[in-house]
């Protein structure tokens, strides 16, 4: 599975590219940094790419995930997962609802919740199923968050500035468990961030917009 992006940028419909466009190859397993000043249109891109792009904004180029021309197609059948800085979990749902929301419809009863029996297990929170996703430690959750992300079974996974609300600590495991993920399942992967140390530990291509 590849992330193939062929002259993208993003900008106001009736306005300036916010960028010069951007061409790059994200291979299965790979994470690729996206750097560049605030306000540059990293999250814009990221938006565009994974289908919620602002009313009023415009992309151009193409994107292809495993051949397919995902700009041509709604958000719903793209296949791409977005993780953010705040590691959302729904505050009215148990941390077990939380990560079956992320599961397709078919997967119903007992699949279901052995799904997300294993998904906690692997996030290291088995038996958390039932715990109100407020009681959970940063790590915890950003750990919780990927799990749902997964169990959506995305084709590559696009990161905004993940792990930016994590100390220094918890930053490197978190995103050590991110990218072991990424790579086993190979899910390709794109990063913003403002940490070059972020940058490092993905260890692919890093781009400067
Ligand atoms: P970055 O993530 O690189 O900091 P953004 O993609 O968030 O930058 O923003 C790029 C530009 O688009 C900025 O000028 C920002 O103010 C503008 N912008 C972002 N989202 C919207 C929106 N929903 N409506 C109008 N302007 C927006
Ligand atoms: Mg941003």
């Amino acid at each position: 599975m590849s992330l193939v992006l062929q002259d993208v940028t993003v900008g106001p419909k009736a306005g300036n590219p916010l960028f010069s466009a951007l061409s790059l190859r994200i291979a299965p397993g790979e994470v690729a940094t996206l750097m560049g000043p605030s306000g540059i249109g990293k999250s814009t891109l990221l938006d565009a790419i994974g289908g919620h792009l602002a009313h009023g904004f415009a992309v151009s180029g193409t994107v292809a995930l495993n051949g397919r021309d995902v700009l041509r197609q709604p958000a719903e059948t793209r296949r791409i997962g977005v993780l953010f800085q705040d590691a959302m979990l729904f505050p009215h749902l148990s941390v077990g609802d939380n990560l079956a929301f992320g599961l397709v419809p078919s997967v119903r009863g007992a699949a279901r919740r052995a799904a997300v029996e294993t998904a906690l297990d692997q996030a290291g929170l088995a038996g958390f199923a039932a715990r109100d996703p407020a009681t959970l430690s940063g790590g915890q959750r950003a750990r919780a968050a990927l799990m749902r992300a997964l169990l959506a079974e995305p084709e590559a996974l696009l990161l905004d500035e993940p792990f930016s609300r994590l100390d220094a600590e918890l930053r490197a495991e978190i995103r050590g468990f991110v990218f072991d993920h990424l790579r086993a399942r190979k899910i390709p992967g794109l990063m913003v961030t403002h940490d070059a140390s972020d940058a490092e530990a993905a260890g692919g291509v890093v781009v400067q917009l």
